[in-house]
């Protein structure tokens, strides 16, 4: 097969999204008022509503219907005041029912987008003049068009026992958990406005922060409250028609979803380059062998026999009810990031890394309380590169050794291994620093001295560095450290040895 680069100078990609996302922050279910559970014993969370007895009456649950507009809101959705369920009619044993409850053609959210920033090694999959432009480094923004956003109910889960790692195929038995039947989904499904594998990955991380900041979900790939189904189809550059799509299932990481399109992208180009035709179907991503197989050909709607259903009344959602939605979004990742950016001068990458991350913008910021503004650039750098290799480092923590990276007092190898020390006894950095002997010297006197000594000891390597050797300059900041005992500050014996030597 050709590489992704070479296929995309000749074929665009057409790629939507389908993504579900289970409401993880609710505490009852859609239609009932069963707990959420994530990890209590199979089928304790259930009742006639759930289990679908005949004559049990659905209540829809307000605080999700809250969740949704407040995720069409933050996604530049136009929120619907009509709108009203459906039921979606298939046979299966993980919905009791025979239907799940979701809805027609008008949804809670229609119409929104969302602004892509796209840069680094991933922009250039992208190629140049092909519908967006180019900035001077090679990235670029695209508007993703999102369609719709709906609200519906999740299916129990299945567990397939004695076949191979839990699939159907060559099971002896299967068992059904309930519990999870009922909860709470949104689904969101864009425009085919998406034309890389990169670009997919970025929007979904871009909806799992949004969703987070909300709180709407705990957005977990890898337990499955957030999955994505990847819609793909090819077409030559310049046809404006679409071309036939196929959808991938069982994507259940971003890696995934980049290295399935990718795959699929390169697999379409192949069978379209050798004459043949691409089917409509859906396929399974198999991360082990990196390759798509084929699940089902595509069912039509028809298929489901979609009605309103008669157990539910429309909605009419009032002005007032879609402000008090609006009013509990807070700050959302973008604005966050610009803030940052505006009133500390950070790093774009950094800040918007931050800011992508409720728990870790709070820390931030409480951390930033602690230190002050001014280090406020250190403190992100801090939180970026190495707040995620500890689990427990406090605000104080996290304040403390920014302000000594700042000061120059340590530097990053050793800031690792005061903060390795302090992390579980929650010790002050700087009074370890203390403690220890640590803090490095910046009277630029003491260290000048050592800096002549070394240079008057280590003739054969000052003649190596002016024959062109530039690397043995840090042999020569190394001898200078070892003679300041640790307390020299490795940045300010470079640059003082550059000066001497190329003076
Ligand atoms: P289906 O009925 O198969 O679910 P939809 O029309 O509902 O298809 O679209 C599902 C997703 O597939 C949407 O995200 C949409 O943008 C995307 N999509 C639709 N047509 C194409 C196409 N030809 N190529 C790529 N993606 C497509
Ligand atoms: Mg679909
Ligand atoms: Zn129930």
């Amino acid at each position: 097969m050709k590489k992704l680069a070479e296929v995309l100078k000749d074929w665009e990609a057409v790629i939507g999204l389908e993504v579900h996302t289970e409401l993880t922050t609710l505490e009852t279910k859609m239609f009932c008022d069963c707990k959420l559970s994530h990890d209590d014993p199979p089928n304790t969370n259930v009742c006639p509503v759930c289990l679908g007895m005949p004559g049990a009456l659905p209540v829809p649950n307000e605080k999700a219907i809250e969740s949704i507009v407040m995720a069409g809101l933050a996604t530049n959705c136009e929120i619907q005041r009509h709108s009203m369920f459906y039921r979606k009619h298939y046979f299966y044993p993980d919905m009791a029912k025979n239907f799940q409850t979701t809805q027609g053609p008008v949804a809670f959210c229609m119409h929104g987008h969302l602004d892509l920033e796209v840069s680094g090694e991933g922009a250039k999959e992208r190629p140049d003049n092909t519908g967006v432009e180019k900035n001077s480094d090679g990235s670029y923004t695209a508007p993703i068009r999102i369609l719709r956003i709906h609200m519906e109910e999740d299916a129990a889960k299945m567990v397939h026992v004695g076949g191979e790692e839990g699939r159907i195929t060559a099971a002896t038995e299967s068992l059904v958990d309930y519990n999870r039947c009922g909860t709470p989904l949104i689904e969101l499904v864009t425009e085919p406005d998406l034309r890389t594998p990169e670009e997919a990955r970025l929007f979904m991380e871009k909806l799992r922060e949004t969703f987070l900041t909300l709180g709407i979900s705990d957005c977990s790939l890898e337990n499955g409250s957030m999955r994505c189904d990847g819609n793909i189809s090819l077409r030559r550059r310049g046809e404006t028609r679409l071309g036939t799509k196929t959808e991938m299932k069982n994507i259940n990481s971003f890696k995934s979803l980049h290295d399935a399109l990718e795959y699929e992208i390169c697999r379409q180009a192949e069978v379209l380059e050798e004459g043949g035709i691409v089917y409509q179907e859906t396929r399974h991503w198999e991360p082990s062998h990196k390759r798509t197989v084929v699940m089902r050909v595509k069912e039509t709607a028809d298929d489901y026999r979609l009605f309103p259903d008669p157990d539910l009344a429309p909605f009419d959602l009032t002005d007032e009810f879609i402000d008090h939605c609006q009013a509990r979004i807070p700050e959302l990742p973008d604005a966050k990031r610009d803030r940052y950016i505006a009133s500390y001068g950070i790093k774009r990458s950094d800040a918007a890394q931050i800011a992508g991350d409720p728990t870790r913008a709070a820390e931030f910021e409480a951390a930033v309380q602690v230190a002050g503004d001014k280090v406020a650039e250190t403190v992100a750098k801090v939180m970026v590169n190495l707040v995620p290799s500890y689990e427990t480092l406090s605000a104080n923590q996290i304040g403390s050794i920014a302000s000594l990276l700042a000061e120059d007092a340590i530097t990053f190898a050793q800031a690792r291994e005061v903060l390795d020390a302090v992390q579980e006894s929650g010790e002050d950095p700087a009074a370890y620093v203390d403690a220890h002997g640590m803090r490095q010297s910046t009277d630029t006197d003491a260290l000048a001295a050592i800096v002549d000594e070394v240079l008057g000891r280590c003739v054969d390597q000052v003649q190596q560095y002016h024959d062109g050797n530039k690397k043995v300059l840090g042999y020569l900041v190394g001898q200078c450290m070892k003679a300041a005992k640790g307390t020299g500050n490795p940045k300010a014996f470079n640059k003082m040895l550059s000066e001497k030597l190329e003076a």
